[in-house]
């Protein structure tokens, strides 16, 4: 039987690249149409612009397009996961929508799960993005390298082929701060890579300004890495040698050299200013942590649809809905 292949495209404010982006896919899948049956699902997450529309009067043209719309913006990694809940394809494609991940290479992902791998992910051999994003990802990847306790590749984003399998155990996966690429890892079967050079953003801005890469970053380190946590009690320990150090020098002087006036104000400010501190920056890793558990003991939908379109309303997951404990509040268009 023909297979199905379901591709997420997740859009926040992309109005300028959605022509474009469709018209590449369109005419690929026109010279792939022999080989697979096509899906493709956009997932509107809160745009302000005419994106919506735009992708709303595609849809009337193209029975393979799906559009979920998001009641407000609830980010990329949510956006995503959406459109893995609704994916129907026997393989799953995740493309960012601004043209950085070339349509074209999707068919090389595809070539590699033809072959019998189960995640196929694109990594990046050269990427054309700003210095500053290529700097800070490079920290992050390495950073993240260092801390995880998974193996999560290098200069890989989201784009990447997930097969069904895969699909099925990534839906158990409910957690709010989510950090795809590192679940992807986590749940294993055969991956591979395959490389590609990023483009550009075709036009308009990232939708990933300082403050969401960084909440990113995070998410990245503290969902899959309990080193912070284990270096709270390092530098506990390593204060405390110090102040043992410190305890054996004041005894010291006492004994040998009680002449030597006592010591002035600056050693005991900077010894406070210290530990201080150190110790606010200790809480704020706990914080990080506790504030996670919080999201997850609220245990809220992960993301609020306000109206979907499909062609076989049959077909309309519901049920999906109502088996993972309604993660997801929808209303129907
Ligand atoms: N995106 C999204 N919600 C957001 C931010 C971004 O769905 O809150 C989408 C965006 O439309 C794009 C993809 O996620 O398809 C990657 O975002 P972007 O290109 O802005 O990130 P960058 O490439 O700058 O890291
Ligand atoms: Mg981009």
């Amino acid at each position: 039987m023909i297979k199905t292949v379901s591709y997420i495209f997740p859009i926040y404010n992309e109005s300028e690249n959605i022509d474009l982006l469709y018209k590449t896919m369109n005419d690929l899948l026109r010279q792939h149409a022999a080989e697979y049956l096509y899906e493709l699902i956009f997932v509107n997450d809160g745009s302000t612009d005419d994106s919506l529309q735009k992708l709303l009067s595609l849809e009337k043209q193209d029975d393979r397009i799906t559009v979920i719309n998001f009641a407000r913006n609830f980010g990329h990694q949510l956006a995503v996961t959406a459109g893995l809940d609704f994916a129907k394809g026997d393989a799953v494609i995740i493309m960012d929508s601004d043209m950085q991940d070339p349509p074209r290479v999707s068919f090389e992902l595809l070539d590699k799960w033809k072959e019998g791998y189960d995640v196929v992910y694109a990594q990046r051999r050269t990427r054309k993005d700003t210095f500053f994003k290529r700097v800070t990802a490079d920290i992050f990847y390495r950073v993240l390298q260092k801390l995880s306790d998974i193996d999560i590749p290098r200069n890989t984003g989201d784009f990447r082929l997930v097969d069904r399998k895969v699909v099925t155990a990534l839906s158990a996966f409910r957690e709010h701060n989510r950090f795809l690429r590192g679940l992807v890892s986590y749940v294993g079967f055969k991956q591979i890579a395959v490389e590609f050079d990023r483009d550009e953003r075709n036009a308009g801005a990232s939708g990933y300004p300082l403050h969401k890469m960084i909440k990113f970053a995070l998410d990245g380190i503290l969902s899959f890495s309990w080193t912070p946590l284990k270096l709270i009690s390092r530098m506990g320990f390593g204060l405390a040698a110090l102040s043992f150090v410190g305890i054996c020098y004041a005894v010291g002087v006492k004994l040998m050299n009680p002449a030597v006036a006592v010591p002035g104000w600056t050693f005991t400010v900077i010894a406070i200013l210290l530990i201080g501190g150190l110790q606010l920056n200790m809480l704020g890793v706990l914080a990080s942590y506790v504030g996670r558990i919080y999201t997850e003991a609220q245990n809220r939908p992960l993301y609020i649809i306000e109206s979907i379109t499909t062609k076989d309303r049959q077909k309309l997951p519901f049920s999906i809905i109502t088996a993972k404990q309604s993660h997801a509040a929808i209303t129907e268009q």
